[in-house]
């Protein structure tokens, strides 16, 4: 099957400082891009990620983005709740729809169009401060953050919270409802998988108890999940007292805890034996995931909803997905379309390709083969051409449907062209399988 479908994301400021018009017209030229999505709430992270400075940008050298600001006008009818989406600041982007910026020129020139709801919906600081209750909580009752040190003072918001989830169901209406999307992207982070080490770029290395086990000192054990979990029969109680003990030992905070860590560390120990070993906490793990199907179930009604030909794309981000609690193959039932974010390309080896290749093999065979594929392809600067062509036969070889390049600000023109030169040298596009005489 041909790669059919080649999207990009663009963010509000890259339309604000390059112009819609010369982002389409490099997408479009370079990488044949005919898709293009908005990251329309986007959290907290210094653009661009990796490089240190913009190689393309007029206006500025880099961004230090808001918290989980949204970047299209949010209709104030549509969250009824207590958690209401918080619009930019910044003179350059406030007061402006980016999403309709996008859309209305993209359309005309034939492309498709959506908007991601990014890692996180709720910005850290106001949610400590307004709706703590809301946050997910660890075992000790710590509000759990993201990816960052604990010093960063991040939070998540617990996907189990009433009010998160009404939040949730208002975003995507509003967004589905009210703006000429094709498709809604979810990059959110699940539950907090702990302390143990980056769960996003790379592969799954070692599959190690250590990660499992680091997964106790994540989330989450707010009470939103106690009163769900008690109502499922689940003994609560000793999911925390085996989840506290786990997350001692993991983070070795006390003495008999650290002697026991260091036996396990130099044991044959396994991830099954833990598993077996701690039957509470196995129940919690598995809370966590239905959690999470329930999650994609109403995340895909609120989408469905408002417009029942709307395309729900997940896109998944994790080294291990299943340490926050996403299990693809119940979890995909829910969705109509992946993106498999693996940036491994960013390695620039043959390593990060094989990685690549291994993550959407395993999202292929979750998702089934009626529903969308695409493969991510980070068109930055430590990704080569030779890396992004190779990239792109991971796409082929592993039955996808289509690419998705993340991300343009980072991009360079060379990357861009590597994409559609990697889609002609391996017949990616059923135009190349014509004859013509
Ligand atoms: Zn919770």
């Amino acid at each position: 099957m041909p790669l059919t479908e080649v999207a990009a994301s663009l963010y509000a400021w890259d339309l604000a400082d390059e112009t819609v018009e010369r982002c389409l017209d490099n997408l479009q030229a370079l990488a044949g891009v005919n898709s293009a999505y908005l990251v329309g709430l986007m959290h907290k992270e210094k653009r661009p990620l990796h490089a240190r400075f913009y190689p393309h940008n007029p206006v500025r050298k880099y961004y230090t983005p808001e918290d989980s600001r949204a970047y299209w006008t949010p209709d104030p009818a549509g969250y009824r709740g207590r958690i209401k989406p918080l619009t930019s600041d910044r003179d350059f982007l406030r007061g402006t729809d980016w999403l309709d910026t996008l859309i209305q020129p993209a359309r005309e020139r034939g492309l498709k169009t959506g908007c991601e709801i990014s890692h996180t919906v709720i910005d850290a600081d106001v949610a400590r401060r307004e709706y703590p209750d809301v946050l997910q909580r660890d075992a000790f009752g710590n509000v759990v953050g993201t990816f960052e040190a604990i010093e960063a003072q991040r939070a998540l918001p617990c996907l189990n919270n009433p009010d998160v989830q009404e939040y949730l169901a208002a975003l995507v209406t509003d967004l589905v409802g009210n703006h000429d999307i094709d498709f809604i992207q979810s990059c959110l982070v699940m539950f907090g998988s702990g302390y143990s080490r980056s769960n996003t770029v790379g592969g799954a290395a070692t599959a190690s108890w250590s990660d499992l086990m680091a997964t106790a000192t994540g989330g989450c054990f707010c009470d939103a999940c106690r009163h769900k979990a008690t109502a499922a029969g689940l003994d609560w109680e000793a999911i925390l007292r085996e989840a506290r003990h786990l997350a001692i030992v993991h983070s070795g905070r006390d003495l008999e805890e650290a002697h026991e860590a260091q036996l396990l560390r130099e044991s044959n120990y396994s991830e099954a034996e833990l598993l077996l070993e701690y039957e509470a906490f196995a129940s919690w793990l598995s809370f966590r995931r239905h959690s999470i199907d329930d999650l994609f179930a109403l995340v895909s009604t609120a989408a469905h909803d408002a417009r029942p030909d709307i395309d729900f794309r997940y896109n998944t981000y994790m080294a291990r997905p299943e340490l926050a609690g996403l299990s693809f193959s119940s979890a995909f039932e829910h969705v109509d379309s992946v993106r498999e974010s693996d940036y491994s390309d960013q390695l620039g080896t043959d390593e990060g390709v094989a990685i690549k290749r291994a993550k959407l093999m395993r999202a292929r065979r979750a998702l089934g083969y009626d529903k969308p594929l695409l493969a991510a392809l980070g068109v930055r600067p430590n990704a080569t051409p030779e890396i992004l062509r190779a990239s792109v036969k991971a796409a082929v070889d592993s039955g996808c449907d289509g690419l998705s390049l993340g991300h343009y600000d980072g991009a360079t023109m060379e990357r861009l062209r590597a994409v559609r030169d990697g889609m002609v040298e391996w017949e990616a596009l059923e135009s190349e399988w014509i004859h013509r005489p």
